[in-house]
């Protein structure tokens, strides 16, 4: 956000917006609720995270006077500049590719509750030596697995029931590893897709993004154990491993399929502006800046927005 050239950042809001934000995030509420319900058999409700990317703090504020705590965004700077003006209890969530030439910004957000897209040991080595000193508890982290296989997206590859613990090269199992028993201010929470945009608009069936997430939750936790790797001396559990996925066009069908946190954004706030106005240094490399190559299809418009 051009919150250098726009002066400092307003929290102020009209009660017709702030009306019409609680309207949205109660009706999205509402389709999760119905939804957890018809799945049924679930421990805990799923997680509603707002994806404010874009969107002005102000409207993030109306939203935390009526009593929302999770928010989540896609570019470093404009997370770091909301949460500096924000009320310290909020959870933020990023959601966005993060360079490791950024690491140290996301670790310094003493209220940043999960990084939803590690997908490297060094960017996992360098949010552990840069954490806030004002945390008080572990920075709760997931790992990004890019279940369409797409290149346009980030993320590992998923695992299968034929991943094996012997296997080598499995950047996942590592990556887990590798969190678990080098990073001790970091806590793996969960594991998050994007999925695909065709799979998102289809709900005839099973969606395949979200099966290899939970697939890929299965195997981690199998090899881990085979492995005797565990947090705190313990193994880890299915239950101990949240599942972030679903977003406006698909939560719904998320949480039927066992979603732990689904990241609403557009049904919220409604459409995003356009990027070229959010003056966003780091847009470009967005993992949702980027054009479908090859099936005829474009997930985002030419601003490199969602579509
Ligand atoms: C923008 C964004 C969302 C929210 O998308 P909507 O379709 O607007 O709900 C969710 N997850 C990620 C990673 C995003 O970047």
């Amino acid at each position: 956000m051009s919150s250098a050239a726009a002066g400092p950042i307003s929290l102020e809001y009209t009660q017709d917006r702030a009306d019409e934000l609680k309207e949205n995030i109660a009706s999205v509420q509402e389709e999760i609720d119905a939804a957890a319900t018809e799945a049924g058999g679930r421990e805990s409700k799923p997680r509603l995270v707002a994806i404010s990317k874009l969107k002005p703090a102000s409207d993030i504020k109306a939203l935390y006077d009526a009593g929302h705590r999770h928010f989540g965004e896609n570019y470093i700077q404009e997370m770091v500049d909301k949460a500096a003006v924000l009320p310290a209890d909020i959870k933020w969530h990023f959601v966005g590719s993060l360079q490791s030439n950024k690491s140290k910004l996301a670790a310094a957000v003493s209220n940043l509750f999960v990084l939803e897209t590690l997908s490297s040991t060094k960017v996992a080595d360098l949010l552990q030596k840069n954490l806030s000193p004002e945390r008080t508890s572990k920075l709760n982290v997931y790992i990004q697995i890019n279940t369409s296989s797409e290149d346009s997206k980030s993320g590992l590859p998923p695992l299968t029931a034929s991943s094996s613990s012997s296997d080598s090269g499995s950047e996942v199992v590592d990556l887990a590893v590798h969190i678990i028993q080098q990073c001790p201010g970091l806590q793996l929470a969960g594991l998050m897709t994007i999925g695909s945009f065709e799979s998102s608009h289809d709900t005839s069936k099973p969606n395949p993004d979200f099966e290899a997430l939970k697939t890929t939750r299965t195997n981690l936790v199998r090899i881990l154990k085979e492995k005797g790797v565990g947090g705190d001396g313990a193994t880890i559990e299915e239950g101990q491993l949240e599942l972030s996925m679903g977003m406006s066009a698909d939560f719904v069908q998320a949480v039927k399929e066992g979603s732990s946190s689904v990241r609403v954004g557009t049904r919220i706030f409604g459409e995003r502006p356009k990027k070229k106005d959010a003056a966003i240094e780091d847009i470009e490399t967005s993992a949702l800046n980027v054009t479908r190559k090859g099936k005829g299809m474009h997930r985002t418009s030419q601003d490199g927005q969602l579509s």
